[in-house]
């Protein structure tokens, strides 16, 4: 059984293109497009059946179906052969329960999602695998695409660079010149990417990508490139499969494009068509206060929505202010009972420290998230009984700059004031000055 699947307008228009073909955008309305699905084909196996069968493959050695994301390939990207699957094993992150965190926050039945213990360190993983997958169909079926490229300053580029240099087809990333560190940059550099320092801020790259895309035949592996979607949204599935296939009360995730809390809205939906699970969870968005134009059109009903111009914060990824998928994450929110949380800069910093007290190592987008779910908690919005899973997005390995400056009280330009600051004690290696000292810490932590 091949089911088919297609692009169409999100907003409904009725044109359908080939998955294979160069487009974005709906030619009627401009809209975004999604990914559609043959929902009558995939209807033929039951809910259980489907539980079944993706147990049977999830983390085993059968190409591609051992990925946790190609192992869902029939609700991912059907029509792609599986001897064009671009995979490096993406998925299967590790779904644990904070016991500690969950304690000390009044919620004790608080899971993360690790999808940051990923091949490039982020959740930009399981998009990228797809859409790299789908370039290298399209190679294989005869159309020259000189090459996939994006504008990124950090996991994009990342991911994108990886999964182009595992199947040999040369990727471009567009960076704002002296924007970007050296942590950002060496991925995609050390992959081989193609990586073109432009005189311009993030928009300019954006601009350019996009009018290069278009006039040039090069594939765009930003965010409106909904096949991406299809990748990410196999988080809402992994994450029940994880527990049995039962559904949690909440999944709270940070956005910022706004692609990622649309894969998880159109994970869940997908599978509750499909009978592989009966109800869904309550969705929670956080922003960073300082590039927060969902959360005001959260407390304006969704009634309107304003891009902003995102002010810099520590949660770099996100720091958007005019998000591409907007459209679709609020239809989602509105399916979900969804919330909007945003979180300031002290306190995405604070959220971190503490979760990292308790084991995590987490980046500045979880410490988003868990800064918006303590707000939830607080307001009783979430209930100090209700199943969470928070969304980890990215390896907190990533981010080490951050963190040494939060420990060094470095980030003051940010409003950061540290309450939980840890740093080495220096002291002359003599046994009764490093004894002495040693006990005055233990008993004043005790
Ligand atoms: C991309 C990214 C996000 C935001 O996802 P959107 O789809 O843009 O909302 C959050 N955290 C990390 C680490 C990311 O790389
Ligand atoms: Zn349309």
């Amino acid at each position: 059984m091949t089911p088919n699947a297609w692009f169409q307008c999100f907003r409904g228009c009725e044109g359908r293109y080939p998955l294979t073909q160069i487009i974005y955008e709906c030619p009627s309305c401009g809209g975004l497009l999604e990914v559609r699905h043959d929902t009558d084909a995939l209807k033929t196996r039951l809910g259980k059946e489907w539980r079944g069968l993706f147990d049977e493959r999830f983390m085993r050695t059968d190409w591609p179906y051992g990925s946790a994301v190609w192992g869902k390939k029939e609700l991912v990207c059907p029509v792609i052969e599986d001897d064009n699957v671009v995979s490096m094993w993406e998925g299967g992150s590790n779904l644990f329960w904070a016991e500690r965190l969950g304690r000390e926050i009044g919620c004790e039945d608080l899971w993360i999602k690790q999808c940051g213990n990923s091949h490039t360190g982020s959740f930009k993983d399981l998009g990228m695998t797809v859409l790299v997958s789908m370039v290298n169909q399209m190679l294989h079926e005869g159309q020259t695409v000189p090459a996939v490229a994006c504008a990124s300053t950090g996991d994009t580029s990342a991911a994108l660079a990886a999964y182009a240099a595992a199947a040999g087809i040369q990727s471009v990333v567009f960076l704002p010149k002296d924007k970007v560190s050296t942590a950002q940059l060496v991925q995609p550099v050390s992959n081989g990417a193609l990586v073109m320092s432009l005189e311009t801020d993030f928009d300019g790259c954006m601009r350019l990508v996009r009018e290069i895309c278009q006039k040039e035949n090069i594939y765009l592996a930003n965010s409106m490139n909904s096949l991406r979607v299809e990748g990410q949204k196999t988080v809402a599935i992994e994450l029940v499969q994880q527990d049995d296939w039962n559904v949690p009360d909440w999944v709270v995730i940070p956005g910022g494009n706004l692609g990622n809390s649309s894969a998880l809205g159109k994970g869940f939906l997908e599978m509750k068509e499909l009978g592989i699970i009966d109800k869904l969870p309550r969705i929670a968005v956080a922003q960073a206060a300082n590039a927060n134009p969902l959360h005001t059109s959260y407390l304006n009903n969704f009634d309107t929505f304003e891009p902003v111009q995102a002010k810099t914060t520590l949660a770099s990824a996100i720091q958007i202010g005019d998000p591409v998928s907007r459209e679709k994450s609020i239809a989602t929110l509105k399916q979900f009972g969804g919330v909007v949380e945003q979180v300031t800069e002290q306190e995405l910093s604070e959220a971190c420290a503490q979760a990292d007290r308790t084991g995590l190592f987490c980046c500045p987008h979880t410490g988003v998230a868990f800064g918006g779910l303590l707000k939830l908690l607080e307001r009783g919005e979430v209930k100090p009984l209700d199943k969470v899973v928070v969304i980890s997005t990215a390896h907190g390995l990533k981010f080490t700059d951050f963190k040494v400056r939060y420990h060094q009280n470095e980030l003051s330009e940010f409003g950061v004031e540290p309450t939980r600051p840890n740093l080495p004690v220096e002291l002359p290696a003599e046994y009764n000055v490093v004894r002495d000292a040693l006990f005055r810490k233990l008993d004043s932590a005790a």
